[in-house]
């Protein structure tokens, strides 16, 4: 069978754009790949030019992809890149994913930091959910926030001034509309894409693959040769979100579009989420406290993880 040409050049077309019907060879797939994440960097000002940069790096595509795309953008951006790992001690999992990270970490030639639960909370994730017992919240319920904790933990510790995250614009659309389906359009409207907290104790998190869609990623490691972990958490039943995410792949099918539309209007509430931030700041709910335990930002006297801790620890000593 006859390989059809890429649109750009001669050399044989590696993959085509379903939103535009391009047919384009490897090289100009990776150099469109970079252009659009530097493009996302640049819109929503992710990042200044002497910013060091922490990576979540968790072995899956996402993060493996992002590495090896920043390690090649950092030239523009950054002083260092620095990738950190965040063990949660589950079991035949984990160890899996790390395996995958140190490679990433080795072949983009980056400095790599592995932070654990268990050295930071004092449990292992498989350990807490045993003290708990039945009568607890899903695994992820403790999970999210203990790594969303630690992740900035380390990046302070690491001393970078952002941390970069591998979500992708599947994720953000489903988290847009997951938030319309739970009523809680404000969450939206508060979660700005460009960072702005200047709380000394959280680093600004952006997410360079806004604009870029997990097929997409999944074909830069696949023609770029990235191995990366595909085993899915033992956990991982987040069925509500996966029941959005089977709606928006059947939605693709015809309007391969649809992700890029639910991020522009994602942006467009952003923007309103500006304009009406004054009116915003006498909402009661959304007062923003430093954490009393932890000195985190947060809406409430604690934040989310040092509560779900003091909730392991009461539990522990019963
Ligand atoms: Fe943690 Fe849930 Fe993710 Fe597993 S799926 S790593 S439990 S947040
Ligand atoms: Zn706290």
């Amino acid at each position: 069978m006859d390989i059809p040409s890429c649109d750009m050049c001669e050399h044989p077309a590696a993959w085509r754009r379903p939103w535009d019907n391009t047919l384009v060879c490897i090289m100009h797939f990776n150099k469109s790949f970079l252009k659009k994440v530097q493009k996302t960097i640049n819109k929503y000002q992710m990042l200044k030019r002497d910013d060091i940069i922490a990576i979540g790096l968790s072995g899956g595509k996402d993060s493996v992809v992002l590495l090896d795309v920043m390690a090649k953008l950092q030239k523009n951006h950054s002083t260092k890149l620095i990738a950190i790992s965040i063990d949660e001690g589950i079991e035949n999992y984990r160890e899996n994913g790390l395996h995958f990270a140190k490679l990433a970490a080795e072949r983009a030639d980056v400095e790599h930091h592995i932070f654990s639960y268990k050295e930071f909370f004092g449990y292992d994730l498989d350990e807490a959910l045993m003290i708990l017992g039945e009568n607890r919240l899903s695994p992820c319920s403790y999970c999210g926030p203990f790594r969303r904790k630690l992740l900035n933990e380390a990046a302070r510790k690491v001393g970078a001034t952002k941390l970069i995250t591998g979500h992708n614009a599947d994720d953000e659309a489903q988290t847009l509309l997951m938030n319309v389906m739970r009523g809680d359009l404000l969450k939206t409207l508060h979660s700005n894409p460009i960072p702005k907290f200047k709380n000394k104790a959280f680093v600004n998190r952006v997410k360079p693959f806004r604009r870029t869609t997990e097929q997409e990623i999944v074909v830069y490691a696949n023609l770029n040769q990235i191995p990366y972990q595909e085993m899915s958490c033992p956990h991982a039943v987040e069925a509500y979100r996966g029941k959005i995410r089977n709606i928006l792949t059947n939605l693709s099918v015809d309007d391969p579009g649809v992700i890029f539309s639910i991020i522009n209007s994602a942006d467009s509430l952003h923007d309103l989420g500006g304009l009406v931030s004054n009116n915003l700041k006498h909402d009661g709910n959304k007062e923003i406290f430093d954490c009393k335990k932890c000195g985190e930002p947060t809406n409430n006297e604690l934040c989310n993880s040092c509560r779900l801790i003091i909730e392991i620890e009461n539990r522990e000593n019963m």
